[in-house]
């Protein structure tokens, strides 16, 4: 809903008409009601001195004619005569005095038998009437007679001496009493009639008499009919002429059958409704002036209040865009001795705006803190995970906008955990400092460090051209962690695993570049560490396998799908049986039996390897008491240590309990190590070695040959057997070289004192070579391949006795 804007001003404006309005319907009202009764008033009083004028000269004619008439009687001694003759023949002779003295109009004479004695024209039945009437009730009587004018009627009855009774009857115009009420009370009279009917109306007036006749006819038919005689007796009119006012009020006089008679009273009222008219006037013309005032005060007081008002909502929302100095440059106060509230409001929207801006520097200060804190990590000062998320999406971003590609390095520095376990905590952050800083020093300007966590950081080269930058950056980091790390008294050798993940693709994701460069991190650890590697898709398949494998195991022991098979070594010149080697079956319900080959590589350092490491040695104790148990006490069971289980921390411990439950000494165990476990750490190695070589367990160096294990080492560890091979075995007499390596090993091993084993003997011309360059001990399927271990018992019957291989020979 849209809102319809009124400002303050109009309200009050609309406010005041309104007021000024109802006051004035309120007053008009009153004064209105005022004036129709005091003209109500007027027109009564008016009515009533016309009517009291009209009785008081109706009675003073009857009376001076009744006093007239007695008197004129005892004049000429009506009493003391017996007949009316004298009376008749002097009243006759006053006919002409009557006239003109009293306006009698007729006169008759008339004795009680009804002779007219006297009659000044004809006599009239309603003049009869009233004779009989006076005759009958012995005194004098009054008429009000109209019919063609209005006259009064006057019957006074006389005695004569006899008691003989005789009527005057004088008939008498009303014109004069007319012409004195008028006098008397200014009031414009005439004698009007209407027919006798209802709903008789103004204009039907027929005039019998009137003071001036020409206003009447003017009045009595100019006014509109519809008013009727009957409401004019009541209330009278009002009837405007031109511009004179007039009131008219009807007296009723007289009336017969057909016709009624009134007296119609008129009173100019001019004067008093023009008065009333004026007053109306002034009323109206003081309201609009009062009304006109106010507006304009109101006007005047509202609208620089609304302006100052319009000022601050306007500069308000600068605070908003925390624009404060330009809040405050605006004038918001009025120079000027007396304040309002609008000055209070702007005194407290200043303070507010001082206040906000404070406020806003404190937020500033610990956003950035906090920004410190969410972006940067303590330790190192370098920008932290957060950080680097924002950077290299931001780098990635800007892919689509220049042409230039982005690279991120995972660094992982090697054996830092080992650091942390044997020197502590505090040795450990130092170490972590300063590889930062080796990390931030082979870094550009425009690339970013980050510390991912723990000893993980990550670089992202935002703007390179190609790949071969990145390795730069690489080399430059590898180069600066071949010094050592000096701390305290310690010297730490510490290298880092680089991983490079490269990209130009910008829907590529800020933690998919990562985890690639993670990937390829775990690639160069698994090589030995120390060097880069470049993410490759392949990369990413090995781990979901590794991934998926992981799981698969997990199934599988549980689901007892693994199992062991055991091969036997034989003693090269007699035939005695040395031992078995333990190599582990794995039958997949869908894939059916999986190489060793093809999971334990992958599973290399995982915790699921280990676990799986240690259901190895269990089963190798038990199957070793199953070998006792058919008479082979010499043999001893040779068990593939993994590199992860070598470094395990649980492994002596758990050797040890073992040796305990199955009661068993440790020489019936020879422990497998890759010459890659050997030469991980060294230092690891040789103390892990002489733990287990205290408990009396022997050691075999497995794939010798292939790895770069010096015998500089060898001369340091507890070894006691030295395995060649099978690759070299499988070539031997073929390959030269191969021969060579295998007869200078043999050689020095025995320089050594230590015993040799060649694995992979499959002819009998391999092992006759074998035997005459004096090689101990042979493995190889010439003899056996692995037995599985369900059929061991079997084999041992069927191929082993006393002790030593059944020969075809036997
Ligand atoms: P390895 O320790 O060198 O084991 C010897 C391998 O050579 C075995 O393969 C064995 O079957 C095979 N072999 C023995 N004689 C001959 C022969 O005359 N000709 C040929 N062609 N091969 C012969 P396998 O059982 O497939 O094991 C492969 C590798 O898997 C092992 O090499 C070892 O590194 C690993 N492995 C096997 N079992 C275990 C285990 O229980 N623990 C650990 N950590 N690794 C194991
Ligand atoms: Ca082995
Ligand atoms: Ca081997």
């Amino acid at each position: 809903m849209t809102q319809v804007f009124i400002s303050v001003p109009t309200k009050l404006l609309l406010l005041v008409i309104g007021a000024l309005l109802l006051l004035s319907a309120g007053f008009s009202i009153v004064s209105l009601t005022r004036l129709n009764a005091e003209f109500k008033t007027y027109q009564a009083e008016t009515l009533v001195q016309g009517q009291e004028q009209f009785k008081f000269h109706e009675k003073t004619l009857k009376d001076q004619l009744r006093v007239w008439i007695e008197s004129f009687s005892d004049v000429i001694h009506l009493q003391e005569k017996n007949d009316f003759i004298d009376l008749t023949a002097e009243l006759s002779k006053q006919f002409d005095a009557l006239q003109l003295h009293h306006n009698v109009e007729k006169m008759w004479l008339i004795d009680s038998k009804k002779n007219v004695l006297y009659s000044s024209g004809p006599t009239p039945n309603y003049v009869i009437d009233s004779v009989n009437k006076t005759l009958d009730m012995q005194e004098p009587q009054h008429l009000l007679y109209c019919q063609a004018y209005c006259e009064q009627l006057l019957t006074v009855p006389l005695l004569n001496k006899k008691g003989d009774m005789i009527v005057v009857a004088l008939s008498v115009s009303l014109v004069d009493m007319i012409y004195a009420i008028n006098q008397s009370i200014k009031s414009q009279i005439a004698i009007v009639s209407y027919p006798k009917a209802n709903n008789t109306k103004l204009n039907e007036a027929k005039f019998l008499s009137a003071s001036n006749i020409e206003l009447m006819r003017a009045l009595f038919n100019q006014r509109n009919p519809s008013i009727s005689v009957d409401e004019i007796k009541r209330m009278g009119v009002q009837v405007d002429l031109d511009l004179e006012s007039y009131l008219i009020n009807l007296m009723p006089l007289a009336s017969n059958n057909q016709r009624s008679y009134y007296m119609a009273l008129i009173d100019d009222v001019t004067k008093i409704t023009s008065e009333s008219q004026q007053y109306r006037y002034q009323f109206l013309l003081s309201a609009v002036l009062i009304f006109v005032t106010l507006a304009g005060l109101v006007y005047f007081v509202a609208s620089p209040l609304t302006q100052r008002l319009l000022v601050l909502s306007n500069a308000l929302p600068l605070l908003a865009r925390k624009e404060f100095d330009q809040f405050r440059r605006i004038k918001l106060k009025r120079k000027s001795v007396f304040s309002d509230e609008l000055d209070v409001l702007a005194d407290a929207s200043s303070e507010l705006s001082y206040e906000l801006e404070q406020l806003n520097i404190e937020v500033e200060q610990k956003t950035k803190e906090l920004e410190n804190i969410a972006m940067y990590d303590l330790l190192t000062g370098l920008p932290n995970r957060n950080m680097l998320n924002y950077q290299l999406r931001k780098s990635v971003a800007n892919l689509s906008q220049f042409k230039q590609k982005v690279a991120v390095l995972f660094l992982d520095l090697d054996d830092f955990k080992k650091v942390n376990d044997s020197h502590g905590h505090g040795q450990g952050d130092r170490l972590l400092i300063e590889a930062a800083n080796r990390v931030r020093l082979s870094i550009r300007n425009v690339d970013v460090a980050c510390r991912f966590g723990g000893d993980e950081f990550v670089v992202v080269l935002g703007k390179i051209e190609s790949v071969e930058e990145a390795k730069v950056v690489a080399e430059e980091i590898l180069q600066r962690f071949k010094t050592p790390i000096k701390i305290g008294s310690s010297v730490f050798y510490v290298s880092t695993s680089i991983g490079i993940a490269f990209t130009e693709d910008k829907m590529i994701k800020a933690e998919e570049l990562i985890s690639y460069a993670d990937i390829a991190m775990y690639e160069a650890k698994d090589n030995g560490g120390a060097q880069y590697h470049i993410y490759h898709p392949e990369m990413y398949q090995r781990v979901a396998h590794r991934v998926m494998l992981e799981g698969e195991v997990r199934q599988a022991l549980a689901k007892n799908q693994f199992s062991l098979s055991l091969q036997p070594q034989l003693v090269a010149k007699t035939n005695r049986i040395y031992g078995f080697e333990a190599l582990l079956r794995w039958k997949h319900p869908t894939r059916g039996m999986i190489s060793p080959d093809d999971f334990i590589p992958i599973l290399e350092n995982s915790t699921h390897m280990i676990e799986l490491g240690y259901w190895i040695i269990r089963r190798c104790f038990e199957l070793a008491i199953d070998i006792k148990k058919q008479g082979l006490n010499g043999a001893r069971i040779a068990i593939n240590l993994s590199a992860g289980q070598f470094i395990d921390p649980n492994l002596p411990n758990y050797l040890q309990d073992l040796l305990v439950e199955f009661s068993i000494p440790a020489s019936s165990f020879e422990l497998e190590l890759t010459e890659q476990t050997l030469v991980k750490n060294v230092e690891h190695t040789i103390t892990m070695m002489e733990t287990l070589k205290s408990l009396g367990f022997s050691f075999a160096i497995d794939d010798f040959g292939t790895g770069y294990s010096s015998l500089a080492y060898l001369k340091q560890m507890p070894v006691d057997v030295i395995k060649i091979d099978k690759s070299f075995i499988f070539g031997m007499l073929e390959n030269h070289s191969d021969y060579q390596i295998i007869m200078s090993t043999i050689a020095m091993v025995k320089n050594l004192g230590l015993m040799v084993v060649a694995e992979g003997v499959e002819t009998s011309a391999q092992l006759r070579s074998l035997m005459q360059n004096d090689c101990d001990l042979i493995q190889g399927y010439y003899f056996s391949k692995p037995i599985p271990e369900v059929e061991l018992i079997d084999f041992i019957n069927t191929h082993i006795v006393d002790s030593h291989w059944k020969t075809k020979a036997q």
